[in-house]
This record gives structure tokens, C-alpha cells and sequence, in this order.
């Protein structure tokens, strides 16, 4: 079965549409640092707009431990996607209370309404059934049907991802249909050579998806906190460096299981040793197999692939039809540890095939390094989501909506 689209729902004019998207935007001291899931919000809400409803966009924002936290409202997200769509956006101060209530029933057709963070509710997220639908019922109120968009959300049961796409007639929007396009793309006879690049701080979450990629890829680089993991799995001493030790077992499996595939698992040569994590730490660039011995000792931290790494990871992208890649290669939030990262956003923007960007921070890394997002085949907004996808796993939020 495939996915509900917004045409199954039929006339939407005068209808209350909530959208449930993804506007889990890095803030910081209230600004907005990258608008990227603001705009990619855009196309679903101006089709409805157009087509006339009235339009009750919601999202969560940051971790708030399930009550009300100014440090996480999604009031500078109004404001902003108030700017992108050059339309007023009304703003609830709650999310199913007095204010949601007021806001939407004042909405006339073809406007747009933020209700406030869903987390600031415990039933958003609850693990307990009956929690969650209780408060999916209370969202349903605000609503007529939902439109499912926020694509970095679909591998959660929550109550505004899951449950209440169960009360409410429910199609998924524009960015989750675009999203599972380029995923297909991605799983299903991808052109070759195909090549993942994996880097970021999430170690463990990330080598889930390595032995089911394995079958699938020509090449697998390896950057970020987890290379140290495999350094350290191939008896080198990675000092400081991030490394996860109960990982390291496994990773010698995947190292095994890659070389009787054939395929190629690249890790670096040479890496950027800081002295401590920090943006102006002293740092120098040491062979990947020599870490202990930078001047830093066992003190030192890795923070980057080495620019000999580099130059081997970009010409092994530039050198694919299909390349996706999530996790930044190094500490890019740090300009001197932002090389490897550029490097690997530059060759992915030179792919002659299809180069995909997933993950939060990978998508903000190389918006903040610069590149244009119409220079990658596509930037997903999902990291977690993407992942689980190309796992091969069942996503809630998508099943739901009729996709099997
Ligand atoms: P994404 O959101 O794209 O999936 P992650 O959340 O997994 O990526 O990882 C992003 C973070 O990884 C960045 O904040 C970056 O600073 C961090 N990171 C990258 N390399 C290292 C490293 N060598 N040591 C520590 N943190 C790292
Ligand atoms: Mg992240």
C-alpha cells in the first residue's frame, strides 16, 4: 500500500487542517540558526493554503520535559515562517487549551495558525497508550483532518505523529512524499558505485544501520566521533577521542563481514588531534595510527579527519552515481575543525548522480559552510528517520498513513 496523499481528502476549503510538521529548528538565545525545516514546511502549507483552509500547524521543539519552558516556544518559528510565507501567522500560547481554541476558531479560510510545543504536553511523547491518545483526542478537537509532514518525526510513536492520524481522516503531506521518494532512490536499485558517508556524535544509534547497509553499498567511509570506534576495533589507541568500547565487538564484525563482501570500508589516514574540545584549542594533524603520539599525549582529542583523509573521502564521492551521507565529519561548529566536513559537502555537490544530505546537524553543517541547498540532489530533513528507513525498518508515523 502506498502512502494517503492530500488529494484523498478531498475539499479542503473552509476545512480545519492540522499539519503536523517538523520545525525543530537549532536555536540560539532565541534565534534561529538554520530555517531549513521552516522552508521545507512551505510547499504543503501554501498548497493548502491555496486550496483554503485553515490551517493549524503544529510541531515539537528541543526536549522540554513535557510541561510549558519558554527557552523552547515555537514563537520565534511563527515569526519566521510568518516571514517565509509573507502572510500573517497567528500564535497559540498553548496547545490544546483556551488560547488553541480561540486562535483556531478565529482562523478564516486560507490563514495560517502556530498552536504552541507539543512536548510542553507529557502525552506527546507518553509510552503508555492510553496517555497519548488522550491527548491526541484533545488535538483532534482543533481539527477537521491532519496532513502528516514532519518527515524527521515519522520513525516516533507519538501522539501527534501516530495516534491522532488514527481519529483523524489523515494523508501525509508534500515533504514526506518527496522525502520517501529520494529514500526509494536510495534502497532500491541505486545506481553504482554507491557510496554512504557516516560521520556525527551519535555512535551507536548510527553502526545499527551499517550491517544493514552493508549488503547494499560499494563503499562505506567512516568520519566523526565513530571512526575513532573503529580505530580503536583495529588495535589503535585513538587517546581522548570519543569511542565506544562496548561497540567494539561489533564493529570488528562489520569490518569482517565488509571484507568478505567486498566491499570497501574506507576509514582515515590522518586526523585533527585538539588539546582539549574547545574552538581555539591547540590542535595538530597526526597519522590515524599514531593518535597517542601528538604533542597532546593521551590527553589529546580527536576533532577532525586529517586534510589526507579528506581529499580521499571527496575523490571517493566525486567518484559515485549515488551517495548519501549524515553526520559531520568533525567538530564543524568550531571553524578549525571544519575541514573534513567542507571537504565532504563540497564533493558531494560535484556527485554525477544523486547526493543526499541527511540528518539535523549535517543538513545545518553545510548551510552554515556556505553551500546553496539546490547544489545537493537533496537535503533530507530527517537524520534518525532516514536512517531507520534505510534500515529497513517499520516507521509508525508512516504506517499509519497507509504506507507498507
Ligand atoms: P546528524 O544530526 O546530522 O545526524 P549527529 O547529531 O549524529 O549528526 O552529530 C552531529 C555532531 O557530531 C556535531 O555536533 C559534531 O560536533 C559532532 N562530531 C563530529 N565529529 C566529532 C568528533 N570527532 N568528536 C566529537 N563530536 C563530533
Ligand atoms: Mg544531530
Amino acid at each position: 500500500m502506498t502512502l494517503r496523499t492530500l488529494e484523498s481528502l478531498g475539499s479542503l476549503e473552509g476545512k480545519r487542517v492540522i499539519v503536523r510538521c517538523d520545525l525543530n529548528v537549532p536555536l540560539k538565545d532565541g534565534v534561529i540558526t538554520d530555517d531549513g525545516r521552516v522552508r521545507a514546511s512551505l510547499p504543503t502549507l501554501k498548497t493548502l493554503i491555496e486550496a483554503g483552509a485553515r490551517v493549524v500547524v503544529c510541531s515539537h521543539l528541543g526536549r522540554p520535559d513535557g510541561a510549558p519552558d519558554p527557552k523552547y516556544s515555537l514563537a520565534p518559528v511563527a515569526k519566521r515562517l510568518s516571514e517565509l510565507l509573507e502572510q500573517p501567522v497567528a500564535f497559540a500560547s498553548d496547545t490544546v487549551g483556551e488560547s488553541a481554541r480561540e486562535t483556531v476558531s478565529a482562523l478564516e479560510n486560507g490563514e495560517v495558525a502556530v498552536i504552541e510545543n507539543l512536548r510542553f504536553n507529557a502525552g506527546e511523547t507518553a509510552k503508555d497508550d492510553a496517555t497519548r491518545q488522550a491527548f491526541a483526542g484533545e488535538l483532534a478537537q482543533l481539527g477537521d483532518v491532519l496532513v502528516s509532514d514532519g518527515f524527521g518525526v515519522v520513525h516516533r510513536k507519538q501522539a501527534s505523529v501516530y495516534d491522532l492520524a488514527e481519529i483523524l481522516p489523515s494523508a501525509a503531506g508534500l515533504l514526506i512524499a518527496t522525502e520517501l521518494d529520494v529514500l526509494d532512490r536510495l534502497t532500491e536499485n541505486p545506481e553504482r558505485p554507491y557510496t554512504v558517508v557516516l560521520g556525527g556524535s551519535k555512535v551507536s544509534d548510527k553502526l545499527g544501520v551499517i550491517s544493514h547497509l552493508l549488503p547494499r553499498v560499494d563503499r562505506l567511509l567512516v568520519g566523526g566521533g565513530m571512526l575513532f570506534t573503529f580505530l580503536a576495533a583495529q588495535g589503535h589507541a585513538v587517546a581522548s577521542s570519543l569511542l565506544e568500547k562496548d561497540q567494539l565487538d561489533t564493529v570488528r564484525g562489520y569490518l569482517a563481514e565488509a571484507a568478505d563482501r567486498g566491499v570497501e570500508i574506507v576509514l582515515p589516514t590522518d586526523v585533527v588531534v585538539a588539546a582539549s574540545f574547545a574552538a581555539d584549542a591547540d590542535h595538530e594533524t597526526v597519522a590515524a595510527d599514531a593518535i597517542e603520539e601528538s604533542s597532546f599525549g593521551a590527553s589529546g582529542i580527536g576533532l577532525d579527519i586529517g586534510p589526507d583523509t579528506a581529499a580521499a573521502f571527496a575523490d571517493a564521492i566525486r567518484s559515485s552515481k549515488t551517495v548519501f551521507w549524515n553526520g559531520p565529519m568533525g567538530v564543524f561548529e568550531f571553524p578549525a575543525f571544519a575541514a573534513g566536513t567542507k571537504a565532504v559537502a563540497q564533493a558531494l555537490t560535484e556527485v554525477d548522480g544523486l547526493g543526499v544530505v541527511g540528518g539535523g546537524d549535517s543538513a545545518a553543517a553545510v548551510r552554515q559552510l556556505g553551500f546553496d541547498d539546490d547544489r545537493f540532489g537533496h537535503i533530507s530533513t530527517g537524520g534518525g528517520a532516514s536512517l531507520e528507513f534505510l534500515e529497513g525498518k517499520k516507521l509508525p508515523g508512516l504506517e499509519v498513513l497507509g504506507w507498507a
